[in-house]
């Protein structure tokens, strides 16, 4: 497997991901996408709203506020209770989170839904060692709260504190009235939604794996109360399906089921993806069934009655729901970790290819003129037909070996080449980026061509 400096080096000298700040010297885990990332980011998002919500009979789509009333956080339990266990090596001083301390120490373990003296205890008995400078002592686990303040209203002193989401789930749950009304969907149905969060993580790191700004892909489905072991084992295997249909490598793919006394005091059934990142096996996507806890806080807090109608029992609930939620970034690191490549030719020499699933390439098709004084007129004129529909690229700088190259190393799927016989047959020859065969193709018949090779 590749390792994470040459995926971030390979993130970095591509245009992918840059360090954030770089200019001034960067502002520690933060990163920026660039031309090929935030396009990769974008397909990313594109795929998951097509198998979530677009093709599925269930499911709507919303966009809601990253600011919230903070009442919403005192519902939802993340101002109090909810605090992250902070521990802190007594020889180094590094701060961890103490299940991420523990999950990092044995991957086999799972310390969700662990109280604060069960971790201690488990660091104590385990003799589990500062990832920093080795030592085994650690303080004991205080609280400490994730979620990022900030002021509403132009005087700083008389601003009230609110804070940045960090999860976009609570933005679901109290619309969950005003979206089954307007949209009269009936149970089971759920509501997906893709969007920034923000939580002042203790060990942010590993690249995009774990930064303090991210974004989620989650869905809150809503269910009757008895049918929800069902549906979290649907939406799980969906979940895997999902991954697996996009390219990722099913022998670094494993469900983590929690074990009973692991699970969070509301949930019923939780499960972890992991996949098999450079530096171990580590969460991708959390699935959750967290029964009507969500609802019923909001219900009790709002005093505004939350149930569901069910029209054809007349009879009156809160509904159960399945959660399964997912980081963009997380996701991107996956795809490019499975993804990179380094093949060696016949002729002995390497090819870097990326071999991205053809919907998440940054780009689907490179347009080349073969050479750049006799065609470049007519590659441009294909190049503005195909951008209409598609991400294309036009390259028409160095020679054309070198060109399929790069296009390789930077995942583009497909190569158009203009060349001597394009003019009087109106023709020109496609290349497949695994493959490397190419095809000779009509102009006129390039669209559907393009469209049949990238469906997805
Ligand atoms: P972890 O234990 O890795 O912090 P979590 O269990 O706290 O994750 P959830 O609250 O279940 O995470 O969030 C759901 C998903 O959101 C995670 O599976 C992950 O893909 C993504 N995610 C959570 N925190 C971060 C972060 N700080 N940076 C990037 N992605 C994140």
């Amino acid at each position: 497997m590749v390792t994470l400096d040459k995926i971030v080096q390979f993130a970095k000298s591509t245009g992918f991901i840059y360090q954030g700040s770089e200019l001034y010297g960067g502002l520690a885990n933060t990163w920026d996408y660039g031309p090929l990332g935030s396009l990769l980011k974008k397909n990313v998002k594109d795929a998951w709203i097509q198998k979530f919500q677009r093709e599925t009979e269930y499911n709507v789509l919303v966009d809601t506020s990253i600011l919230l009333n903070t009442e919403v956080w005192k519902a939802s339990g993340h101002l109090g209770g909810f605090s992250d266990p902070l521990t802190e090596c007594k020889a180094c001083n590094q701060r961890y989170r103490a299940d991420q301390l523990i999950e990092s120490f044995d991957s086999n373990v799972n310390a969700d839904g662990w109280s604060t003296d069960q971790m201690y205890d488990y660091i104590l008995e385990h003799k589990v060692k500062c990832p920093n400078c080795g030592a085994h002592d650690f303080l004991p686990i205080r609280k400490f709260n994730m979620m990022f303040e900030t002021h509403q209203g132009v005087v700083k002193e008389q601003a009230d504190q609110i804070y940045l989401r960090p999860e976009t789930a609570q933005g679901i749950f109290i619309n969950f009235k005003n979206i089954q009304r307007t949209t009269r969907k009936k149970v089971p149905f759920g509501i997906c939604q893709v969007g920034k969060s923000f939580r002042n993580e203790i060990t942010p790191g590993n690249f995009v794996f774990r930064t303090r700004e991210f974004e989620q892909m989650e869905m809150e489905f809503f269910v009757k109360p008895g049918t929800e072991l069902e549906w979290f084992s649907y939406w799980k295997a969906f979940c895997m399906d999902w991954l697996l249909q996009l390219g990722l490598s099913a022998k670094h793919l494993t469900f983590d089921d929690h074990k009973p006394e692991a699970l969070s005091h509301y949930s019923n059934a939780t499960t972890d993806i992991k996949f098999e990142f450079p530096w171990g096996s580590d969460e991708l996507w959390g699935i959750a069934s967290r029964t009507n806890f969500d609802l019923n806080a909001h219900q009790v807090a709002s005093s505004q009655n939350l149930e569901y109608l069910d029209p054809e029992t007349n009879e009156k609930y809160l509904p159960f729901v399945i959660e399964p939620s997912v980081g963009v970034e997380r996701l991107i690191l996956a795809f490019l970790i499975d993804a990179y490549d380094e093949e060696t030719l016949e002729s002995g020499d390497i090819r870097q290819v990326l071999r991205l699933h053809p919907k998440l390439a940054p780009y689907k098709v490179a347009i080349l003129p073969l050479v750049k004084k006799l065609h470049a007129e007519k590659a441009k004129e294909i190049h503005k037909l195909l951008s209409k529909y598609f991400d294309v690229v036009y390259d028409e700088t160095q020679n054309i070996g070198k060109r399929y190259r790069r296009q390789d190393a930077i995942g583009t799927y497909l190569c158009v080449t203009v060349d001597h016989d394009t003019e009087s047959l109106e023709s020109v020859t496609v290349r497949n980026r695994d493959t490397m065969a190419q095809e000779r193709i009509q102009i006129s018949d390039l669209r559907n061509y393009i469209e049949e090779k990238i469906n997805y």
